[in-house]
């Protein structure tokens, strides 16, 4: 996965895991995406077929590892997990398909960082249950066909545009995941203060869920902080827990972390709010131009604070109030 506002260590990966819901009931939001998966799922069931090979699009920390989660759990099989940058060559992909057990469920994270060699099997193999192996070099090359089991792919990606068509067009359904509502976002965090122990009321879940870049994943992550704060003091009151430990962790009030105000920042103060190139943006704050675009941008532009023009990125008279600036006005000619 791709950064995110606080560091991910061993232990925010191991809290990450335990507040993961388990379930389709227990998956909160996705209306949409979830209604069309079980249609899907239940049809597979009903005439014993492997399901079809499943997309998920969307920016980091909405549900996609989740939901692969749950696709094998509620259809009963096993799952194997991998992902892109993990697939550089197509040796590396022809060892992993030939291991799965019959049915298997095979999640593949960030598809679209795999190796173009890979992808080129996988074709194949998402069709036909078949790879070709090829064996030797030059004139004595040759391929051996080698049988798979029947599988369910599912991949993850930041965006569909990432991905070639061909690889897009073999997966038999795409669900896009969309931001949380910050109603949506309150009842992850409910749950999540449960399952922690965690006793607060609903004015400061309310406040962490209006923080958190509709993404459960910043949601539980803030929730933990919150919960660091109130060990060390624990004479707070929770709401004033809540903001000092986002203040603390530069979450400003509309959730903006210090990457989203960097980047800002940088669209208002060197290019005067734009218009300007995805790359020059990146470069001049440091950052490479995929992690802005899938992960800075789409909530910057879901908040009104950024919106991509054909000439460039601009920024919204909402980008210069919330900074505090005022745009530099253009000489007359
Ligand atoms: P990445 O692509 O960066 O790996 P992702 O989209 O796969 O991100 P997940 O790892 O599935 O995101 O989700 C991150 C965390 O957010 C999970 O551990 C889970 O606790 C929480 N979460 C995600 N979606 C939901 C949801 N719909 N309901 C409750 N919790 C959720």
């Amino acid at each position: 996965a791709i950064t995110d506002a606080l560091p991910q260590g061993t232990v925010e990966l191991e809290f990450e895991g335990a507040l993961r819901p388990t379930d389709l009931a227990e998956f909160v939001g996705q209306t949409r995406v979830v209604n069309q998966l079980t249609l899907l799922l239940k049809a597979a069931e009903i005439s014993q077929r492997t399901p079809d090979h499943i997309l998920f699009a969307g920016p980091p920390g909405l549900g996609k590892t989740t939901l692969a989660m749950i696709v094998a759990k509620e259809s009963g099989r096993a799952l194997r997990l991998s992902s892109g940058p993990a697939i550089s060559h197509a040796g590396d992909l022809a060892a992993l398909l030939s291991s799965l057990v019959p049915g298997e469920v095979l999640f593949i994270d960030e598809i679209h960082r795999m190796a173009k060699s890979a992808e080129e099997m996988l074709y194949l193999a998402m069709e036909d249950y078949r790879v070709d192996i090829m064996v030797g070099k030059g004139v004595g090359a040759t391929s051996i066909p080698l049988e798979l089991p029947p599988f369910t792919l599912v991949g993850a990606t930041t965006r569909t545009g990432l991905l070639a068509n061909p690889l897009r067009d073999r997966f038999g359904f795409t669900g896009h995941l969309e931001f949380y509502s910050n109603e949506e976002l309150t009842t992850v965090l409910s749950r999540s203060a449960a399952l922690l122990g965690l006793d607060l009321p609903e004015q400061a879940l309310d406040e962490i869920a209006g923080r958190s870049r509709g993404t459960p994943r910043i949601a539980n992550r803030l929730l933990r902080r919150v919960r660091d704060y109130l060990i060390v003091n624990p004479q707070t009151d929770s709401l004033s827990a809540v903001n000092a430990a986002l203040a603390l962790y530069d979450v400003d009030a509309r959730g903006l972390d210090r990457l989203d105000r960097a980047v800002l920042a940088a669209l208002l103060d060197r290019f005067n709010g734009g218009p300007v190139g995805l790359s020059s943006l990146a470069v001049s704050i440091g950052e490479d131009a995929e992690t802005l675009e899938a992960v800075v941008e789409p909530f910057l532009i879901r908040e009104g604070f950024m919106i991509r023009s054909p000439r460039g990125r601009m920024a919204t008279a909402a980008a210069w109030d919330h900074l505090g600036r005022a745009p530099m006005k253009t000489q007359a000619t």
